[in-house]
């Protein structure tokens, strides 16, 4: 059964999780400090992260960027106030959702079921895809171009993940925001131009004269495996 660390420090609030968690089968930890929580991780990794933006020591912001040096798990963000700005700022940070409070503990449940889901079929891709110039480690969430290691963010290695994965096929944002785990509600369309432009970027130092991510205006991007 999926193990899911709650960090939150209102005791109530962590009580309706541990409880309709559980309710659907889910085995949880509740701990109320960020640190003990990024500590927890490191020793006994849970399967998915539900983290309250404000808490006592440093904020779930500030836990979640700690987090992402060591893990890739899952995290849904609690937090107080509804301004997309938060919602941005979580997902660029690294969070998969975002839940605003006061919620229905049930959806909380229904969101942690789906995005487990939504990761199961990456952990059966194959652990090493070989794309031509492109090599892609999902276990070691590492890709290789031309035989050089690319330093990605999370969010650019699963863009260009998702976009060797079909070479040719021309990907809306939309579709690349699915490919990010981001919902399609989060106002972050935007964002995606600028991990384009960043990871491009990246390329270029490889092999300064390829395109292997291509532009269709209007349309979104794809990958060129001719331009590679
Ligand atoms: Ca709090």
């Amino acid at each position: 059964m999926p193990h899911i660390l709650i960090v939150e420090d209102e005791a109530a609030i962590a009580d309706t999780l541990v409880f309709a968690l559980q309710g659907e089968g889910f085995t949880t930890t509740w701990l109320n400090l960020a640190e003990a929580a990024l500590e927890f991780q490191q020793r006994t990794p849970a399967d998915l992260l539900i983290l309250d933006v404000g808490l006592p020591d440093i904020s779930g912001f500030e836990a979640c960027k700690r987090l992402r040096r060591f893990s890739e798990v899952p995290v849904i963000f609690l937090t107080a106030r509804d301004a997309e700005i938060d919602r941005v700022v979580g997902l660029e940070i690294g969070a998969d959702d975002y839940v605003v409070k006061p919620f229905s503990p049930r959806e909380v449940a229904a969101r942690v079921k789906a995005i487990l889901k939504r990761m199961a079929p990456r952990a059966s891709e194959p652990a090493v895809a070989d794309g031509g110039l492109f090599r892609v480690d999902a276990e070691r969430v590492q890709i290789h171009y031309r035989e050089q290691l690319l330093v990605l963010t999370r969010h650019e290695f699963r863009l260009l993940q998702a976009l060797l994965a079909q070479p040719e096929r021309v990907f809306a944002r939309e579709q690349l925001l699915d490919a990010l785990g981001v919902p399609a509600d989060a106002g972050y369309e935007r964002n995606i131009d600028s991990h384009i432009k960043s990871l491009r970027a990246k390329l270029r130092q490889v092999a300064p004269d390829a395109e292997p991510i291509q532009t269709h205006r209007g349309l979104g991007y794809s990958y060129s495996p001719r331009s590679a």
